[in-house]
């Protein structure tokens, strides 16, 4: 695949559309939008001279561009051109590698995290419910709780700088580009994670100029800070000046761009309580980023809209703990530095372009493109077709539940399916990229009435189907009969 820089002709949602089927239609799809007229996607590299010849695509660049072309465009194109050179500079590319703090725990000592101290956070927690209500929390695992996003499909982003009059608060051009960005790259390696979940990130891009001074940030009202220069920014939009206006902003972007959610990232040098924080639908972002610098600034915002999507924080002194449960499928935070019996690098816990599984199920990715799932009860003796999620198919089965007398039981691949033992992971967790990894084999698995079985509830097989997809099973119980759990992914 090719990244590619498109610029359009159109200058509605409706010709952005029509770009983006053009895109997939030649096998490939679009990455990040700057409304109305670019964008960057991803398509096989051997069709992007056949970009030229889609209609209102006026150029397809996989080269970075001249100085004189960023002068020549306006405001929100120079902005992706910048971003769109960053990306693509070796330069960058080889600087990250070399990052001093690339996979240090957010938790390092003399280092601070990108969460706010304790005390904050439960004062932010309390003001999210007050705008957005409780959320109705299932406290059940894997039971859904839809008041919390998932990271699929198209997501608008309002990147708002809040820039000011005042010489000490002002941002400089090269100040917003560089965030620009790092915005994108940070959401771009966020996306990246996840093909199967299409994310197409639509920017919005605003700078707000206020006139707020020092004199109006004092200790005594500290815990308004975020409020005093927001509802101005809010105001400055022509939307209302307060948090009612900020979601009307959030709202109205997620309408105009079609999008199936939306939050806003201000960057801002007005004071604020913590330099990286959300709560609700929004982000706040200082251009320090405290210890970790602005060439971090990507990965801290992909931890943040981690947050937005429903995400826990998993290094040690955020406090975690592996049973509290999160995102929309009430995932447990498994991978928590603090108690985790197998912890990976992962973006939540660490300054690290990875995700864990957990991590994965949070925000939703564990129940992609899923072909069948449900529980059901395997009886002795039967079969069972992974693909369909039928027991006793006339063809197709991939197990056979063998009944080879009354102590010796076996589960047995069947038509070319293949299995793999995996313990007992947090079913809900195991990823579609977790069961593409796994060692299959023919060989049945030994679940006789003894001291042998290795299908006591609670263990976990991965499944690669007759039909070549791939699929998880749980033991509920364990007996003549099994209890189980299936997903397949298609
Ligand atoms: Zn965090």
């Amino acid at each position: 695949m090719q990244e590619v820089f498109i610029v359009m002709t159109g200058k509605t949602l409706a010709a952005i559309e029509n770009t983006i089927k053009a895109v997939e239609k030649l096998g490939g799809r679009a990455l990040h939008v700057y409304p109305p007229s670019v964008m960057v996607a991803s398509v096989p590299a051997d069709s992007v001279g056949q970009l030229s010849g889609v209609a209102r695509i006026s150029a397809a660049k996989t080269e970075p561009f001249a100085a004189r072309e960023l002068k020549a465009a306006d405001a929100q194109v120079t902005s992706a051109m910048a971003a769109w050179n960053d990306h693509v500079s070796v330069e960058r590319r080889l600087q990250a590698l070399a990052s001093p703090t690339l996979g240090k725990s957010w938790g390092a000592a003399r280092m601070q995290p990108p969460d706010p101290p304790r005390e904050v956070q439960e004062h932010l927690r309390q003001r999210e419910q007050s705008l957005l209500g409780p959320r109705a929390v299932s406290r059940v695992e894997g039971a859904p709780n839809l008041s919390v996003p998932v990271l699929v499909g198209r997501v608008a982003v309002g990147l708002v700088f809040v820039d000011s009059t005042v010489a000490q608060y002002s941002i400089t051009n090269q100040e917003k580009l560089k965030v620009v960005s790092e915005t994108t790259e940070g959401l771009n390696l966020l996306a990246s994670f996840e093909p199967r979940a299409n994310i197409q990130w639509f920017y919005d891009i605003k700078r707000p100029k206020l006139s707020l001074t020092a004199a109006q940030f004092t200790p005594a009202n500290q815990n308004n800070w975020e409020d005093i220069w927001r509802d101005a920014a809010m105001g400055a939009l022509g939307y209302s000046a307060n948090l009612a206006g900020m979601n009307q902003y959030i709202n109205s972007i997620k309408q105009a761009n079609n999008a199936q959610w939306a939050y806003a990232i201000f960057v801002t040098k007005y004071p604020k309580f913590w330099f990286g924080y959300e709560w609700a639908n929004h982000v706040v972002m200082d251009f320090g980023v405290d210890g970790w610098g602005i060439d971090e600034f990507h990965r801290v915002v992909a931890h943040e809209t981690g947050h937005i999507f429903g995400c826990a924080d998993e290094y040690g002194s955020s406090g975690c703990i592996c049973t509290s449960l999160h995102g929309r499928y009430q995932i447990a935070n498994g991978n928590c530095e603090n108690c985790a019996t197998n912890f990976v690098p992962c973006l939540m816990a660490h300054n690290t372009p990875a995700v864990c599984d957990y991590t994965r199920g949070q925000l939703g990715w564990n129940e992609l493109a899923v072909k069948s799932k449900g529980s059901t009860v395997l009886k002795g003796t039967w079969t069972f077709d992974f693909d369909t999620g039928t027991q006793g198919p006339a063809t197709g089965a991939d197990i056979w539940w063998e009944q080879v007398n009354s102590v010796t039981r076996l589960l047995v691949p069947q038509s070319g399916a293949m299995l793999a033992h995996m313990g007992k992971p947090n079913f809900d967790a195991v990823s579609y990229q977790t069961l593409q990894k796994q060692s299959y084999t023919a060989t049945p698995i030994n679940g006789s009435n003894n001291a042998a079985n290795q299908l006591k509830a609670g263990t976990v097989i991965a499944v690669k189907t007759n039909a070549g997809r791939y699929a998880k099973l749980r033991i509920d119980t364990y007996g003549y009969n099994l209890a189980i759990t299936w997903v397949t992914y298609k």
